[in-house]
């Protein structure tokens, strides 16, 4: 392995796998390296990916694009690699309180919403639909342990998958090129997930991680085939299995999964299918979300060094922003393409 390549990509999470595979199709030489000792948050993430989210219902900006590559390109993997890893779901989207209930009224009368939301109100003898319940549509979910487990496999028959850490003080910057033990790289190009907050190069990015946990859990008793929301979501993955998440704590941030985190969502479902039968809790995961102070991605080159970049900051939407983003800094990458400019990190660089 001790070839020139083009970039040296820092994290095989959802983000540097997408962006590592983005430019090997492209024809790039990439390596990643990336320690599976290190907890990925693409690992415990549930997938979900939903274009109208919080209490006031907002559209995400750009959503129809963002979906559009996010689509093409999971498929694409499933067509290459005979997987399945994206699935429509429906979502029943459970209002909370009069606030928002009055959101809802105001965006069925927005016909931005009209592809996403329903005009009529749903109930269900089994479920407190609170204030109301609406179904979302365009709402799927990424099975990520898959994606990711197809795409390493591929990385490892190409040989482009180094499975070991990497430590800052072992890079060296060289005006013509990156070294990293016996690799000379072009670039290298940081996707470490919250762990980029410690980055030495990029420390100046605002990072405002996020602690998440997730239940899966088994019922006997019957469970509907869509997905609820109600601040906290629970997701049908088979038969009599769901996942139920996530907690969010910007407090402690370690991948320690704890009883208070349990508590709070086997609360939620009580409040969803009050006097339910008993579920039985078969995996609880923790792990911490990559978010960024204005919700927005990193993504670009170091200012002041050329041959350091930088792909992070997916938040609580990987599964959603990774495809579009890999395809805007690919572009930028190899034609110079601008990247897009709420993503671009040179917005924090005074
Ligand atoms: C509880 C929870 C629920 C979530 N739910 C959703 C959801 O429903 N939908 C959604 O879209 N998103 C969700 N997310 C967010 C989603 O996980 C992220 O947006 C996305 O997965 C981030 O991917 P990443 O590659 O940037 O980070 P990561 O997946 O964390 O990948 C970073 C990688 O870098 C490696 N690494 C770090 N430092 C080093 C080093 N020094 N040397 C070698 N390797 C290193 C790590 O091993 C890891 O593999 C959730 C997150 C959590 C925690």
């Amino acid at each position: 392995m001790n070839r020139l390549y083009d970039a040296l990509i820092v994290g095989a999470g959802l983000a540097g796998s997408t962006l590592a595979y983005r430019l090997t199709l492209a024809g790039r030489n990439v390596l990643l390296v990336s320690d599976p000792s290190i907890p990925s948050a693409s690992r415990t993430a549930a997938g979900l990916i939903n274009p109208v989210t919080g209490q006031r219902l907002v559209l995400q900006e750009g959503a129809e694009a963002l979906l559009a590559s996010a689509k093409h390109f999971y498929r694409g993997i499933e067509a290459r690699f005979g997987v399945s890893i994206l699935h429509e779901c429906e979502m029943l989207r459970i209002l909370c309180s009069e606030k928002e209930k009055q959101a809802w009224e105001n965006r069925t009368g927005d016909p931005a919403y009209n592809a996403y939301i329903d005009h009529e109100l749903y109930d269900h003898p089994d479920i407190n639909t609170g204030y109301g319940g609406f179904f979302q549509h365009h709402t799927w979910y990424l099975d990520t342990n898959t994606i990711l487990d197809t795409l390493h496999q591929w990385f490892r028959e190409q040989e482009i998958l180094i499975e070991a850490p990497l430590s800052y003080g072992d890079i060296t910057i060289e005006s013509d090129n990156i070294q990293w033990q016996t690799v000379q790289a072009d670039k290298i190009i940081f996707c470490e997930g919250w762990r980029g907050e410690k980055n030495p190069w990029f420390d100046w990015l605002p990072f405002q991680p996020a602690k998440g946990e997730i239940l899966t859990l088994s019922s006997d008793a019957p469970i509907p085939t869509y997905m609820i929301n109600r601040g906290k979501w629970l997701l049908p993955t088979s038969e009599g299995v769901f996942k139920l998440g996530a907690t969010y704590e910007r407090g402690e941030l370690n991948e320690t999964a704890t009883e208070d985190a349990k508590q709070e969502l086997l609360d939620v479902l009580e409040h969803i299918f009050p006097g339910r039968p008993v579920t039985r809790v078969t995996n609880h995961m923790a792990g911490v979300r990559p978010g960024t102070r204005d919700k927005q991605p990193f993504i670009g080159i170091h200012p002041e060094h050329a041959r350091l970049g930088i792909f992070n900051g997916f938040g609580s939407k990987g599964s959603l922003m990774i495809p579009w983003h890999a395809e805007a800094f690919t572009c930028h990458l190899i034609d110079g393409a601008p990247l897009p400019a709420q993503a671009d990190i040179r917005r924090w660089h005074g």
